[in-house]
């Protein structure tokens, strides 16, 4: 695979990502790092959504605007093509910008619903190995929640509308999430 990473930020080591990986609570690279899909989904879609502050910040540090598609209200998606790679997915397939990788990306595989019910606000990837087999840890859910409540109100409908686009568009098929249990009966 050619690498797509912009020159000026440079890819991380495999060591530092998976140190990330221990470190980070919102950090899904140990799911995805076996996935059997093998990086789904930074192929995954036509559309990861970029919000306004998430644009600026990753303009600011790979210097390339180029990569990124305005989708309206200081929205911007990543430039790529339906099948193809995320243009910062590297080499070894690890995230070039794991630091400031969008919300989007931080949370999948659960995102916001559009629901007024407060029991029905997150949806979760049902083509997701770790969904299908009900291995997200508690911790990865909590901090998922955490980090999509992080969008500010003024966001939130455009955000969803734009994930839920892409729903369609690459055949995503969404489930209503369920908290994971509190007696601890997954890893
Ligand atoms: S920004 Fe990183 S995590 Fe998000 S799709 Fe691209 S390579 Fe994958
Ligand atoms: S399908 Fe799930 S485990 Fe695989 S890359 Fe996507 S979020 Fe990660």
């Amino acid at each position: 695979m050619t690498s797509h990473l912009p020159e000026t930020i440079p890819p991380p080591s495999r060591s530092s990502v998976e140190e990330s990986a221990r470190t980070d609570p919102n950090s899904l690279y140990v799911h995805c790092r076996v996935c059997p899909k093998e990086n789904h989904c930074c192929y995954r879609a036509p559309t990861i959504v970029v919000l306004p502050q998430e644009a600026k910040l990753l303009i600011e540090r790979t210097g390339r605007p180029d990569l990124l598609i305005a989708e309206g209200d200081g929205f911007f998606s990543i430039k790529k093509a339906p099948g193809e790679p995320c243009p910062f997915l590297t080499e070894e397939r690890l995230c070039g910008v794991y630091h400031i990788r969008p919300i989007d990306c931080r949370s999948w595989p659960l995102t916001l619903n559009i629901s007024a019910n407060p029991e029905e606000q997150l949806l979760e990837d049902l083509g997701c190995p770790p969904v299908q087999q009900r291995a997200l840890s508690k911790g990865f859910e909590k901090a998922s929640q955490v980090i999509l409540s992080k969008i500010p109100e003024k966001y939130r409908r455009k955000f969803t509308e734009l994930v839920h686009r892409d729903f369609k568009r690459d055949g995503i098929r969404p489930g209503l999430h369920e908290s994971a249990p509190q007696n601890g009966s997954r890893p």
